[in-house]
């Protein structure tokens, strides 16, 4: 069978869904590549690599296509994509299938399968193949160096000559994989750190990782974490309680990382206005929850928001493309993963649907949207 693999089309994607390993990988479990010309220049994996590496280059996207059984892309494909597509071709991606109807319609229309790589189930088995995590675990210690980068201080502390440099304060807020991975980044460039979240694990997991934990642990609390290993969405007054508490702190920061999500709902308000005011001059916020509408009132997607105030608010969409090489070659692999799915025990190409996994992750088959959480009643 033939993956095809694209040149990312969405605005500043700089990923791409196939490194040379993988392209070497693939080809070892039977597979024939094609890359399309300058599909990974954006993170440093030059064509020339790519063909070393067995696959073979397509000038465009369209003769890329012509043959594939199987497109693999990190965005969803857009329009002159789907038109290329093979009838019956599957279609693996970050489909952004809460928001994006339009592009989950026309690939339904096209006739194809569509895998949203989004959905993924959090069983061990498919820990391989979990993009969500690659990629937020590079975003949580992208957002640490963003906010470093922005604060005009140092982060440890030093002690010179000409006198001591305080260490920063560093908040974390919201301490899934992203934001486990901003901790243990930011202590290991010397901050003071502390986290909250409103799922009671994590309370050890930030101590063992040398922060320290606040929040609310009341009843709500105790039982804010769902049998998927997520958040609840918490009652207003837990979320009053949380702010009051959450209040005389940020006050003290320096720099705050926000990384609160629910799975298929807008991000949790976080951080009010009054709160971001209150904070220093020279202080950073970076929301990293910004493209499911922001933990921080007053974040712009895209855009850095300087208060009256003097605070920084950092609202970069897509933070693993700013660490593409690594991103890439992370999510790359979460999709090698996932191709062992699609081969019988003789290595012929043959999807296991029935896979609990694929059961999982398939949004479209043959052309019907099948997922239960994307069906209009
Ligand atoms: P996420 O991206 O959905 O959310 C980020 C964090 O925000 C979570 O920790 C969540 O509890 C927190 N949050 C939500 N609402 C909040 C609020 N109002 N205030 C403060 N914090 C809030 O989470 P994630 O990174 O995907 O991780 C979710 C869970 O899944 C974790 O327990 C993680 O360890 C687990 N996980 C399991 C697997 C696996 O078993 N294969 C893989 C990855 C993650």
């Amino acid at each position: 069978a033939v993956i095809a693999v694209t040149k990312e089309t969405r605005a500043d994607e700089t990923r791409v869904a196939a490194t040379p390993e993988t392209v070497k990988k693939l080809g070892a479990a039977g597979f024939s590549v094609v890359i399309q010309a300058g599909a990974g220049t954006a993170a440093s994996y030059p064509d020339a690599d790519y063909e070393a590496a067995g696959a073979k280059i397509a000038k465009t996207a369209k003769d890329a296509l012509k043959d594939a059984d199987v497109l693999f892309k990190v965005r969803a494909p857009e329009s002159a994509e789907i038109a290329a597509l093979k009838k019956g071709a599957i279609v693996a991606a970050a489909l952004n299938p809460y928001q994006d109807k339009e592009t989950l319609d026309a690939l339904a229309k096209a006739g194809a399968t569509a895998i949203a790589m989004e959905f993924i189930p959090r069983i061990t088995r498919a820990q391989v193949m979990d993009m969500l995590s690659s990629q937020a675990n590079l975003a949580g210690y992208r957002a640490v160096i963003e906010g470093a980068e922005a604060y005009g201080k140092a982060l440890p502390m030093m002690m010179t000559a000409a006198g001591t440099v305080a260490a920063a304060k560093v908040f974390i807020m919201g301490v899934g994989v992203a934001g486990l991975q901003a901790i243990a980044t930011a202590r290991r460039l010397g901050a003071v750190v502390t986290a909250t979240d409103v799922r009671p694990a994590t309370k050890e997991q930030v101590e063992s990782l040398g922060a320290k934990f606040l929040a609310v642990e009341d009843e709500e609390f105790k039982n804010a974490q769902t049998a998927g290993g997520y958040a609840k969405e918490m009652s207003k007054e837990y979320q009053a309680k949380q702010a009051e508490l959450v209040s005389s702190h940020i006050a003290k920061q320096d720099i705050v990382i926000t990384t609160a999500l629910i799975p298929g709902r807008p991000a949790p308000k976080l951080v009010s206005a009054a709160q971001v005011a209150s904070m220093k001059p020279g202080s950073i916020l970076v929301d990293l929850a910004i493209e499911q509408g922001g933990n921080v009132e007053g974040a712009k997607l895209n855009e850095t928001v300087v208060t009256e105030g003097g605070v920084k608010i950092l609202g970069h969409a897509n933070l693993p493309g700013r660490i593409a090489a690594d991103a890439s070659a992370l999510y790359a692999r979460n999709l090698f993963a996932l191709s062992s799915l699609f081969t019988n025990k003789e290595g012929a190409f043959a999807p296991n649907f029935e896979d609990e996994i694929l059961q999982a992750a398939v949004v479209i088959r043959d052309g019907a949207i099948v997922h239960p959480n994307l069906k209009t009643a």
